[in-house]
């Protein structure tokens, strides 16, 4: 799991970057706010740890822009501002939670396993893991900006993965979301059908690094998730 801290005082990164590799996770860091936002736009984080006060662009601004962007990977804004008014603020721009500096790191850990205990907010409409994005209101899937033409069987197993991105998904499961719960194979279907996904997906008529995202969990199904 990757945290992404965006925050400009070297000190306090550190601190974070220590404790939170003690806890297992791996950290990505950014100094400023415009390189922070665009780590968030282009990577898939389990966390993003917020600073407020940033150069280039302020933390309550990255987090209004994520939002709206419809990512919705979950903030914690860290702020040595502590007025309620801020805490107002941070929360309506869309963060989780947040922190007034200074804070203990067992109190931030207990934070960011409270936040990522919560259901995963994500939106109904388009749903993005890495650079694969499924825009449902468009009907369009792209990676890497480019789009993929995907058949409607396709385009429902890819949902199916998506929606349940990081899980194992059972074979039986895809079958029925795809052809319907009184559906029985006969020539493998499943596997057939996966395969020309992953072709179009991870494979040779994607334009880019190819990083693969669909991955086979032999005896039960598949899993989609960047990492394996
Ligand atoms: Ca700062």
């Amino acid at each position: 799991m990757t945290i992404l801290i965006i925050e400009d005082e070297k000190k306090i990164v550190d601190i974070l970057k220590i404790g939170l590799k003690g806890q297992r996770y791996s950290v990505d860091v950014a100094y400023d706010g415009e390189e922070g936002l665009e780590r968030a736009l282009k990577n898939d984080y389990a966390l993003i740890l917020l600073d407020i006060m940033l150069p280039k662009k302020d933390g309550l601004a990255i987090c209004k822009e994520l939002r709206e962007r419809e990512i919705h990977t979950p903030i914690i804004m860290l702020t040595a501002r502590g007025s309620e008014e801020d805490r107002v603020i941070g929360l309506t721009a869309g963060a989780d939670d947040y922190l007034i500096k200074p804070f203990g790191l067992n109190e931030l850990f207990a934070r960011i396993s409270a936040v990522l205990r919560r259901p995963k907010k994500t939106s109904s409409e388009i749903i993005k893991i890495a650079d694969l994005i499924m825009d449902k209101k468009k009907h369009e899937v792209s990676r890497a900006g480019v789009l993929i033409p995907l058949t409607p069987k396709e385009y429902k197993l890819l949902d199916t993965l998506l929606s349940n991105h990081g899980e194992a998904v059972k074979r039986r499961k895809l079958i029925d979301d795809a052809w319907g719960p009184d559906f029985k194979e006969t020539n493998n279907e499943l596997n057939v059908h996966i395969k020309y996904l992953r072709n179009k997906v991870d494979g040779k008529t994607n334009k880019t690094k190819n990083k693969p995202l669909i991955h086979t969990i032999r005896g039960v199904g598949f899993v989609l998730k960047e990492k394996i």
